[in-house]
């Protein structure tokens, strides 16, 4: 028995136990002083459409409004900004549900599927516009399982498309792009892609795009009706299925948005392995 050993081995595990104690504390202040921006991010734009809303009520109730015009075009801002608002307050409940990670509903859902469905449902809203499903990497289509909560998963490819049509000039194409990759672990990944052929995003403003209420400063001033928050709920639901989404670069312009989850068996009954 030596103490000098001892007290050796003592005094370096008590100086991992502060390190990781260190560590902690950081993760916690950095994660506070997150929330505090994130509070005063959302404070302020839950403020803006109300301050307008009270402006415009306020016009018209001194008699400020002179023209039946006036007043048409008061009141149709006053509709959009509260629904403006109430998409704010939605996607901020849906983001604060994300949060609590409370344990979904899960079971096996096929992103092709979705795909399909996003797809006619993007040809019904906007119908200047097509939306091919396509295979990666120039293969056909191919069913691509995960096992997942349903009706987030369809949030996550209604939100990139949205983002896509926002973004991209009328007419131009978009592709969802439905297979699998080979995993490190020698499974399979499943693979999601949304490609535009619209303007592309930033080098600098690439890296900020899942982050709340950030919004590439062209976006902003042509006023696109987004909330800021459409991205950070897509990497939010990917998170919680153990997944990622990525920004892909694309040489050609256009914006590609990646989203990898863990492939699982595939339902059907007559599928091999059960
Ligand atoms: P929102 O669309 O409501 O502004 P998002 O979180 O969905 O918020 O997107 C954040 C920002 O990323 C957008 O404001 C826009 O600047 C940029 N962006 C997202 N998707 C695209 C796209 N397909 N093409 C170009 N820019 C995009």
């Amino acid at each position: 028995y030596n103490p000098q050993t001892e007290i050796g081995q003592l005094s370096g595990s008590l100086n991992a136990m502060l390190g990781h104690i260190e560590d902690a504390f950081d993760a916690r202040t950095r994660s506070e002083i997150k929330l505090r921006r994130f509070v005063a991010d959302a404070s302020h734009e839950l403020r803006t459409p109300l301050v307008s809303i009270r402006g415009y009520s306020e016009l018209y109730r001194h008699g400020a409004l002179q023209t039946p015009e006036d007043v048409g075009k008061a009141m149709e801002r006053i509709e959009s900004e509260s629904k403006r608002m109430t998409q704010l307050v939605e996607d901020l409940l849906t983001l604060a549900r994300l949060d609590e990670r409370r344990v979904a509903t899960t079971r096996p859902v096929d992103l092709l599927h979705l795909a399909y469905d996003a797809a006619s449902d993007a040809h019904a809203t906007a119908p200047d516009r097509t939306v091919r499903v396509v295979g990666l990497h120039d293969s056909q289509p191919e069913a691509a399982w995960v096992h997942g909560d349903e009706s987030k998963l369809r949030q996550v490819v209604a939100n990139l498309i949205t983002n896509a049509l926002r973004y991209t000039p009328a007419g131009s194409p978009l592709e969802l792009a439905v297979g699998l990759e080979s995993a490190v672990d020698g499974g399979f990944t499943s693979v999601l892609q949304v490609r535009d052929h619209g303007p592309g995003i930033d080098r600098e403003d690439a890296e900020r795009v899942f982050e709340r209420f950030y919004r590439a400063d062209s976006s902003r001033t042509r006023e696109t009706g987004g909330t800021g928050l459409g991205l950070s709920i897509v990497a939010a639901i990917i998170a919680q299925h153990d997944g990622a989404v990525k920004l892909e670069e694309t040489d050609g312009g256009g914006a590609t948005f990646t989203v990898r989850i863990p492939h699982t068996k595939p339902v059907d009954e007559d599928s091999e392995d059960a």
